[in-house]
């Protein structure tokens, strides 16, 4: 079943010290860290040089066999258009910094990704200055080319493929998975959905301050492919103008309708590939490519099967279940127990870490199933395990943290998952204050992301 992952004792004790030495120096980061979106000029060392945070920059071409007929549901996200319209007349979504300004990265009561973002911020911070940069001329540098849609399409793919991304999709607009904020920034009617792969060993640590550390490096790494990507088709007689690491739409709706995976019971994408352990990001162009399908791989109907992300979750933030919110049918996380859980365990992602989509790939997943019924690495301490950095303690399957009330009710987080329309911006200290001019859609900076 491949390598292990879990820590021996000494490793969980310096996993639990880490942890109380990011509380004791809290205190300091929240005056401190105001100043890190200016890291973008530190110098930094090559990504190679991190290789424990390195995302994988491959492209994934392995194919994907088809699923046995039990565990097939239906290609997409299942909507109640009508439903889904009338929630966006009465209240469009909203960025989500917008509306929860209390959850402005390092400075949310939460917090405690604040040592994973400190260093992983030149890089962030330096894609994301790139970006925006690009972004003010995101029209066309140079004639149409002589190609057709499919040309044009297959060798926008290739270059995808060049530049490192994993995977890449194109689907349609749609105003209604964007926040209302970016509503009028998109430059043409199409989407290009690109995906890179987090560090593997990383994302096993889970929850830790390394597996953080390959999410954001991921990010780093996809913003500046996908403006690359941008270049490339600008220079074919397109605007291209891709959105930032804290995104101007829901990223995971479009990737569904690009067939590059499907919605899992984690709330999260699961791709064939690698599961959930991948970030997204889109771009918005006037391009006539031609626009991929969604697939059904199977994935909801493992997902059906497994349900290890509902019983290994720390918080209990993940239902069993979906049901329709907003004209969308799916698992509705709770976000009032998992985020104050996220920002304490340096982002959690056990839902991550246990999911065998992630952990072995669908086809073995597959293949498991067709042969014995059953999903591949469930009720194993190999899977299912983890260590968990408020203890120090390892958890192992039928056994999770219990934890404590004040994980829950942190001071001054105060998160009403309900609220659909925007409070005024809150200063790190509690004050009202204005928001910094975000016009360019680059505000990852001004959010201390
Ligand atoms: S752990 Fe299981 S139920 Fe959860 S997302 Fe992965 S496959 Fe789906
Ligand atoms: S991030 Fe952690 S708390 Fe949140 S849903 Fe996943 S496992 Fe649960």
């Amino acid at each position: 079943m491949g390598q292990r992952f879990n820590r021996n004792a000494l490793q969980r004790r310096l996993l639990r010290w880490g942890h109380e030495f990011g509380e004791l120096l809290y205190p300091i980061a929240r005056k401190t860290l105001p100043y890190r979106p200016k890291m973008w000029w530190v110098p930094r060392l090559p990504i190679r040089a991190h290789r424990r945070r390195t995302p994988h920059t491959r492209p994934w071409t392995a194919p994907v066999p088809s699923p046995a007929p039990a565990l097939r549901t239906g290609p997409g996200i299942e909507l109640l258009p009508e439903r889904q319209q009338e929630a966006f007349d009465e209240a469009p979504l909203h960025d989500f910094i917008r509306l929860h300004p209390e959850m402005r990265g390092v400075h949310s009561p939460t917090g405690h990704m604040w040592i994973s973002l400190l260093s992983t911020s030149p890089r962030v911070q330096g894609a994301a200055r790139r970006r925006a940069r690009s972004n003010r001329s995101p029209g066309a540098t140079a004639p149409v080319a002589a190609l057709t849609p499919a040309e044009l399409t297959r060798a926008m793919k290739r270059e995808a493929a060049r530049l490192g991304l994993s995977g890449v999709g194109v689907t349609a607009y749609d105003i209604k998975w964007n926040y209302a904020e970016y509503h009028g920034m998109a430059v043409g009617e199409t989407v290009v959905v690109g995906i890179i792969e987090q560090n593997f060993d990383s994302t096993q640590m889970s929850p830790s301050l390394r597996a953080e550390k390959a999410a954001l490096s991921a990010y780093a790494g996809l913003e500046d492919r996908m403006r690359l990507l941008a270049g490339w088709i600008r220079a074919q007689g397109y605007a291209a103008r891709p959105e930032g690491f804290v995104g101007e739409s829901m990223v995971i709706p479009y990737a569904v309708a690009a067939g590059l995976g499907q919605l899992g019971l984690n709330g999260q994408l699961l791709t064939p590939h690698a599961g959930s352990r991948c970030r997204i990001h889109v771009m918005s162009t006037d391009a006539p490519l031609v626009h991929d399908e969604p697939v059904d791989h199977g994935l909801e109907g493992v997902c059906n099967e497994c349900q290890i992300c509902v019983r290994r979750c720390p918080a209990g933030a993940i239902p069993a279940r979906r049901k329709e919110s907003r004209g969308v049918v799916k698992a509705k996380l709770n976000t009032k127990r998992c985020l104050p859980v996220m920002g304490k365990t340096a982002g959690c992602s056990v839902c991550m870490k246990v999911c065998p989509v992630q952990r072995f790939g669908l086809p073995a997943v597959l293949e498991e199933f067709e042969r014995s019924g059953t999903i591949l690495g469930k009720d194993t301490d190999d899977l299912e395990g983890f260590d968990w950095p408020l203890d120090g303690r390892h958890y192992g399957p039928g056994d999770r943290p219990r934890l404590p009330l004040e994980v829950f009710e942190t001071p001054g987080f105060d998160f009403d998952p309900d609220r659909r329309e925007p409070v005024g911006w809150v200063e790190p200290d509690g004050r009202p204050g204005n928001r910094p001019d975000d016009t360019d859609g680059d505000h990852a900076e001004a959010l201390g992301y």
